[in-house]
């Protein structure tokens, strides 16, 4: 009989009852022990525009009560085959840029020594960079990156390095990532400049434009996913402004023409063999949600995810 952390049986206590922790699951104070470390980052910091993403891990935790125990498609599932809780939020700064990113970094460090893969929600998409830091501690990591920007800007507001349109920028130059092992998905929206993403496509990354997912679909942009990161290790980022904004309103830089929630749940579906050392949903601004329901696309997102990770872990154990 297993002795992993299990959700509250909502056969017991109903979803919306109990104290609100990811999928339901215990609140642990450490990540000793665990698979997977289900983690909130709340920090918006780092926000250009319309901030509110530090607002989002507590609102993805109340909708992930809504999230049940296996997976309808994969037949995965994660509490049975994985050690996964949540572990609350690392500690952040919001008056203080610096100091949070070194609280976020020496958190995420910790989870890391434990030994259990980090599946954090953000916060804005900065929080993912001082995440690379600790989990790329090693050396350079390949990358799954969907979202609506490149988020590979150099600076803003008078040469300012860190902002939420710049992380993979920075990660590419501290050695945080292998710019060949990069592939950004569902790229799109006006640009500040039409060389703006010259400097990634130089340094190696692979950027597939919203247009060229539409012509080819999530099987072959996934194959090519899979080819580009290989067997080495890995991390997932999931900005959910990638998602269109009819269905994820809330977020601070919303771009038209975007995925579908079904096409991000089959692509995320179809990371199998991807070799992922972490991931991460991010973005989720809960102020300029509409009933919760982008809150609600992070948290499948999240189970997704999950699912996935579980399953690598599974199949590592049963190898
Ligand atoms: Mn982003
Ligand atoms: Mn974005």
């Amino acid at each position: 009989m297993t002795t992993y952390h299990q959700p509250v049986d909502a056969a017991e206590v109903p979803r919306f009852a109990g104290h609100a922790t990811f999928m339901r699951l215990p609140a642990v104070a450490s990540a000793e022990g665990l698979d997977i470390a289900l983690v909130g980052i709340p920090w918006d910091g780092g926000t250009t525009n319309r901030a509110g993403a530090r607002h989002g891990p507590r609102e993805v935790r109340n909708q992930s009560s809504l999230m049940r125990r296996a997976h309808h498609v994969s037949g995965v599932a994660p509490f049975a085959v994985a050690n996964v809780a949540d572990v609350g939020d690392l500690p952040v700064n919001p008056i203080d840029l610096g100091d949070a990113l070194a609280r976020i970094e020496t958190a995420m460090a910790g989870i890391v020594a434990a030994g259990a893969l980090p599946l954090s929600v953000g916060g804005d998409h900065l929080v993912t960079l001082p995440v690379l830091r600790a989990v790329a501690k090693d050396g350079p990591v390949g990358l799954i990156h969907f979202d609506a920007h490149s988020d590979t800007n150099d600076t803003y507001f008078g040469g300012n390095p860190y902002t939420h349109g710049t992380p993979f920028r920075r990660a590419i130059e501290e050695g945080l990532l292998d710019p060949g092992r990069v592939i950004q998905i569902g790229i799109r929206g006006s640009v500040y400049d039409p060389g703006e993403h010259d400097w990634a496509r130089a340094q190696g990354i692979r950027i597939v434009y919203m247009e060229e997912f539409v012509r080819r679909g999530a099987a072959e942009v996934m194959a090519e996913a899979r080819a580009i990161v290989g067997d080495g290790a890995t991390y997932v980022t999931f900005d959910v402004d990638a998602i269109d904004p009819s269905m994820a309103p809330g977020t601070g830089t919303p771009e038209i023409g975007g995925l579908t929630t079904r096409e991000s749940q089959e692509m995320v579906r179809l990371l199998g063999g991807v070799n992922i050392v972490g991931a991460d949903v991010v973005e989720v601004a809960p102020p300029f949600d509409v009933g919760g329901m982008t809150a609600l696309v992070g948290a499948t997102m999240m189970f997704e995810l999950l699912c996935v990770m579980a399953d690598m872990i599974d199949r590592r154990r049963r190898a």
